[in-house]
């Protein structure tokens, strides 16, 4: 990658950016909630077949993937952009606030699919690659598992990929700042439901009854002791008792009492451990009090891991992009998760981060670009569309290089 090169595809996505924040701005007007993503997938597939990918549309539901050989390389790439909203009523109060009240772009996968759609169309007509190039439009990221359902259909089956990338927003960096991570990036989230059952009685004669509401008090307070006591103390992991049911009546024991727990972890053992540990826990507690405990254990997404190779590809080409001053190397892991995970459990890649705002530039809307996401005054940087669009142009044109 020459300086003059790299110059070149940045002034080219910017040349075409207005028409990529108009199309941003469009779908963020129309927000689609995950597996309903039906016109946005469509103005997506329209727009990939316009510029000559060949389409398939409807898999996992609304995803689409699209494709573009050049040369005879043997190299394939994967890049994937998300395209769900959130039942959130939007707050902004911008022009292009979204029209349906109650469903909101408040995550920016407007801003994903606008970048990635950008950088599809400079690849088609401008860009130099050598090989296989898999775009992927995947819906319903958020807590629907819509990168499964695509993989479920057969994703990387039919669109083998050697490497996958996707690219997030991030308020709270400066805006088109890029954020890289090598290892863990982001944790797993596990729902269980744990259910005591006892035996009922007269509140006055506790002595004939089985209490489920001691028992599941004792067990809260045992799971406290799995993050301190049975995960080593330098990884990360988070047991929440976040309800906790039984009962109706001062004056009478319930048979049953229920527990619902969030569990993330940032490593796939830890991730094990907590499980085997919590499972014991509860089933032993619950006997010691002559209850017997039932664990319903839903595994949510897994650890998000980005793999070595690709993650110092994805560094090179961001430090290529920004400097040095605008690239975090190693970004701090978070704590939130994300279903890119089940991805980069099948192919190799990584997923970065770029800055959304941090309050400090002239755009008209940075207070909102450095809002949080899932917050209702939030909305994505346009000029994050060239930005993001010229990235995606020059990792391809790097990985996908003749050799
Ligand atoms: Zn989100
Ligand atoms: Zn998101």
């Amino acid at each position: 990658m020459s300086d003059i090169s790299i110059q070149n595809v940045l002034a080219q996505s910017q040349a075409s950016a207005a028409e990529f924040v108009a199309f941003r701005r469009d779908i963020h007007q129309h927000p689609e909630l995950g597996f309903q993503e039906h016109r946005t997938s469509e103005r997506v597939a329209e727009h990939l077949q316009s510029y000559g990918y060949s389409v398939e549309r409807g898999m996992g539901g609304t995803g689409v993937v699209a494709q573009l050989r050049r040369g005879t390389g043997p190299r394939r790439l994967g890049l994937r952009a998300d395209m769900d909203a959130l039942p959130i009523v939007e707050a902004t109060g911008v022009p292009h606030a979204s029209q349906h009240h109650g469903v909101m772009h408040a995550c920016g996968h407007d801003g994903h699919t606008a970048m990635l759609l950008a950088a599809a169309r400079q690849l088609a007509e401008q860009g130099e690659f050598d090989g296989t190039l898999n775009l992927i439009f995947q819906p319903a990221e958020e807590g629907l598992g819509g990168a499964l359902k695509m993989m479920e259909d057969g994703l990387f089956d039919r669109y083998p990929c050697d490497a996958i990338f996707a690219m997030h927003n991030m308020p709270g960096y400066p805006q088109g700042h890029l954020a890289l991570r090598e290892g863990a990036a982001m944790a797993s989230s596990d729902q269980v439901v744990i259910t005591v059952r006892g035996v009922g009685g007269h509140g006055a004669m506790p002595h004939k009854a089985a209490d489920p509401v001691v028992a599941a008090s004792s067990l809260v307070m045992a799971l406290q002791t799995v993050v301190s006591r049975n995960v080593d103390p330098l990884a990360m992991a988070v047991v929440t008792v976040g309800a906790f049911h039984a009962g109706e009546a001062n004056n009478v024991i319930p048979d049953c009492a229920t527990l619902k727990l969030s569990v993330r972890a940032l490593d796939r053992g830890v991730r094990q451990l907590l499980r085997e540990r919590i499972t014991d826990l509860a089933q032993a507690q619950a006997r010691s009090f002559g209850c017997e405990a039932t664990v319903d254990y839903k595994a949510g997404y897994a650890v998000l891991v980005n793999t070595p190779a690709e993650t110092a590809l994805a560094r090179e080409v961001a430090l290529a992009l920004n400097g040095p001053d605008r690239v975090t190397l190693q970004a701090p892991a978070l704590p939130g998760s994300e279903d890119f995970a089940f991805m980069l459990e099948k192919v190799p890649g990584s997923y970065l981060l770029i800055g959304n705002g941090d309050g400090q530039d002239d755009s008209p809307f940075a207070g909102h670009s450095a809002c949080m996401v899932h917050n209702p005054n939030y909305d994505f940087h346009d000029s994050n569309v060239a930005r993001g669009a010229a990235y995606w142009v020059l990792l391809t044109q790097h990985f996908l290089r003749s050799i």
